[in-house]
């Protein structure tokens, strides 16, 4: 058997190793480092892709978000509701400029943003949410759009872990995750759905003011060179990292359907095991791709297996093992535990098994095997 890997990039790569290798050859050639026509061709084709208007390339996940709440004008003392249990880069940049964070309880089922708890969070102060579509799956979009526009607010959406997913309105509308709110934001670190060989990531919108805005803020708040409109940062996708997306966007459907496969085999080898909670979809409204396949654990100990899965060599994470809301830089004297029912409790069940897309049979019987016989 081929060792177990959490994600196996390199036999992603050996598939498109010929092109990606004349790719970064030809960018090394010209030396078109940054802004080479590589991010330009890039871009067009995720345009196209999620059928969005614009797509803004930028350095990474985080700044995305860093610079879609810059690129909405919110100011300190905004008040900004996010889900408590995400990565913290969701918390992080709402309070590094200065916005004031509202974490808030999440679906047990889906792991994203309850509606319930977002509408108790509102206040006059509230000026946007962001709903993360955690492990793959979009958030409750229909419930949030609606929210947001009763109460005036803007929706950032963090894709970060749901590109490709596609989310289905009541009345058959389908669109691409991170094109429904105002502004969506996603990363293209090495192991998420869609990855680069470093750091990347992108903004998308349909809005083509905000869409300029955010292309100065991305590049010193230029809009004409050496004329600084506003407070901007560097935040740019090099011309490889370009490349490289450039040749995995085409194979994106498969790479998801791919982990979707994966997921079916342990949905499968699951079923009976009263032990394990498979993931829940929202089938109703939106599909799941799946960058992590995530149980819960109920009634035996998460830990214990946890432990046991490391002496058999088959990696595994605990995503997340503290709400944000009790993390040392993000407390506040305003939350109720109370509130936190869901997170509370989910940081002592889940459990990510391997998820990739090179998982073969003989690795996943392994997988679940290991675990059915710990548990029963
Ligand atoms: C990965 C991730 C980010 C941050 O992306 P980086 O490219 O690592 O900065 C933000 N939010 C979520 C939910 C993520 O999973």
């Amino acid at each position: 058997m081929k060792k177990i890997q959490m994600v196996d990039l390199i036999g992603q790569y050996e598939q498109i190793k010929d092109q990606v290798n004349s790719s970064l050859t030809q960018i090394m050639e010209t030396a078109q480092f940054v802004n080479g026509p590589a991010v330009k061709q890039f871009q067009v084709d995720l345009e196209q892709y999620l059928d969005v208007k614009h797509v803004i390339p930028c350095a990474n996940g985080t700044d995305a978000l860093q610079i879609a709440m810059m690129g909405l004008g919110l100011e300190q003392g905004d008040e900004v509701i996010t889900a408590d249990f995400t990565f913290a880069a969701t918390v992080e940049v709402i309070a590094l400029l200065k916005l004031t964070p509202v974490l808030i309880d999440v679906d047990k089922d889906t792991f994203t943003i309850n509606i319930a708890a977002l509408k108790k969070a509102i206040t006059p102060k509230t000026k946007a949410i962001v709903p993360v579509h955690l492990y793959g799956q979009c958030a409750n979009m229909e419930e949030v759009l609606e929210v947001a526009k009763a109460h005036n607010l803007f929706v950032i959406e963090d894709t970060a872990q749901a590109i490709g997913a596609t989310y289905t309105f009541k009345d058959g509308t389908k669109q691409k995750a991170g094109t429904m709110g105002h502004v969506g934001c996603t990363s293209f670190f090495p192991s998420k759905n869609l990855g680069c060989y470093g750091d990347g990531g992108a903004i998308f919108t349909n809005d083509d003011a905000l869409a300029h805005t955010l292309r100065g803020i991305v590049n010193h708040g230029m809009y004409r060179r050496y004329y600084h409109d506003v407070v901007g940062v560097n935040s740019r996708l090099d011309s490889m990292q370009a490349a490289v997306l450039q040749a995995k966007l085409p194979l994106l459907d498969n790479y998801n359907a791919a982990r979707q496969q994966a997921a079916a085999y342990y949905d499968k080898a699951f079923a009976s095991c009263n032990k394990i909670s498979t993931p829940h979809r929202e089938t109703s409204y939106s599909d799941h791709v799946f960058h992590q396949y995530t149980i819960r654990i109920i009634g035996a100990d998460r830990d214990a297996l946890a432990a046991h899965l490391q002496a058999q060599n088959i990696p595994h994470g605990i995503y997340y093992p503290v709400p944000l809301h009790l993390q040392e830089a993000y407390k506040d004297s305003r939350y109720n535990e109370a509130d936190f029912v869901q997170t509370n409790s989910l940081i002592h069940e889940v459990l990510s098994l391997p998820m990739h897309t090179e998982l073969d049979e003989e690795q996943l019987a392994f997988i679940t095997n290991t675990i059915l016989e710990f548990l029963n």
